[in-house]
C-alpha cells in the first residue's frame, strides 16, 4: 500500500511513522508513506496556501490551488488500474470506526487531505471524489493527528504487518465485540492474582473463558455493538 499525506504541517507527522509496527512496516516494503508539503505546490514568491473567507468572518481557509496541483502531481504517479482512495479529514464527515478501516486496508493507495485553519475552499470537496472521515465529535486544530489515526489503524490490518495476525483479529470492534482483559507475569502482584483458568493450560476452557469475559463486557460497555450472532456463536461454544 502507498500512502500519500497532504498537509501544510508536515513536521507534525514525523515521529510516528518512525517508530514500532509502522516503521517495520515500511522496513518490510509493506507500505510506503509519501509527505506532500502543500507549500511546496504553490506559485508565489511567499508560499501562500491560506487566505481571508469571502463574506469575511474569522479563521483562513486553505486555498484550492495548491491542493489541486498536489492531487493531480499524486495521481499521475498511480497507475489507473490500481485501486486508490482520496480521504478529506473533517468533522462533517462520515464517523470512522473498524469497519471502515477494514475496507481501506485492501486499497492500493490511499491519499489523506489534511484541513487547517476554518478548513478547505469548498470547490476542492465538489471537485474530488473523497471519502469524508471524522473521526469523532470534537475539533481539532487540522487533519493531520486524524489521518495518522486512520492509518495506524489500517496499516496493522495488512498481511504481514502485526506477526500473528489472529491478534489484530481478537482485538475489539473486529467482529462487533470488545476485547477480554488480558493479565502477564508475576502470577501474584500485590496479593492480585490471576484467574486460575489462564494458568490451566487448558487452551479450550482458556478460549471459553476469553469469549465469556469480551461478551460480558461488551454487554455491560457497549450493547450497541451487540449482534444476535454474537451470543448464538457464544452459546454454541460454550455447550
Ligand atoms: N470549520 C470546520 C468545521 O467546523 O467543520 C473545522 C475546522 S478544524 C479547526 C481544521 C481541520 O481539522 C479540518 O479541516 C479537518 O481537516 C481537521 N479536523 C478537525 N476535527 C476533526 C475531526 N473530528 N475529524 C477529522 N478531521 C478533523
Amino acid at each position: 500500500m502507498k500512502i500519500h499525506i497532504i498537509t501544510a504541517f508536515p513536521g507534525l507527522m514525523e515521529g510516528p511513522f518512525q517508530e514500532s509496527i509502522i516503521k517495520r512496516a515500511q522496513e518490510k516494503n509493506l507500505i510506503e508513506i509519501n509527505i506532500y508539503n502543500l507549500r511546496s505546490f504553490t506559485k508565489d514568491k511567499h508560499n501562500q496556501i491560506d487566505d481571508y473567507p469571502y463574506g469575511g468572518g474569522p479563521g483562513m481557509v486553505l486555498k484550492p490551488e495548491p491542493i489541486f496541483d498536489c492531487i493531480d502531481h499524486i495521481l499521475e504517479q498511480i497507475a489507473p488500474s490500481d485501486s486508490k482512495r482520496l480521504i478529506f479529514l473533517t468533522p462533517q464527515g462520515k464517523r470512522y470506526d473498524q469497519q471502515h478501516a477494514k475496507e481501506l486496508s485492501t486499497e492500493e493507495h490511499l491519499i489523506f487531505l489534511c484541513g487547517h485553519y476554518k478548513g478547505v475552499d469548498q470547490r476542492v470537496r465538489d471537485y474530488w471524489k473523497f471519502d469524508e472521515i471524522s473521526i469523532g465529535d470534537y475539533v481539532l486544530t487540522g487533519g493531520e493527528l486524524p489521518a495518522l489515526v486512520i492509518i495506524d489503524s489500517v496499516v496493522r490490518l495488512i498481511p504481514g504487518v502485526i506477526s500473528d495476525m489472529n491478534s489484530a483479529a481478537t482485538d475489539s470492534f473486529y467482529n462487533n465485540m470488545l476485547d477480554c482483559p488480558y493479565y502477564t507475569r508475576p502470577e501474584v502482584f500485590r496479593d492480585l492474582g490471576v484467574p486460575s483458568v489462564l494458568l490451566s493450560g487448558n487452551h479450550a476452557e482458556i478460549e471459553k473463558w476469553r469469549k465469556q469475559k469480551a461478551l460480558e463486557i461488551t454487554i455491560e460497555r457497549r450493547q450497541d455493538l451487540i449482534k444476535d450472532d454474537n451470543i448464538v456463536t457464544n452459546k454454541t461454544n460454550d455447550e
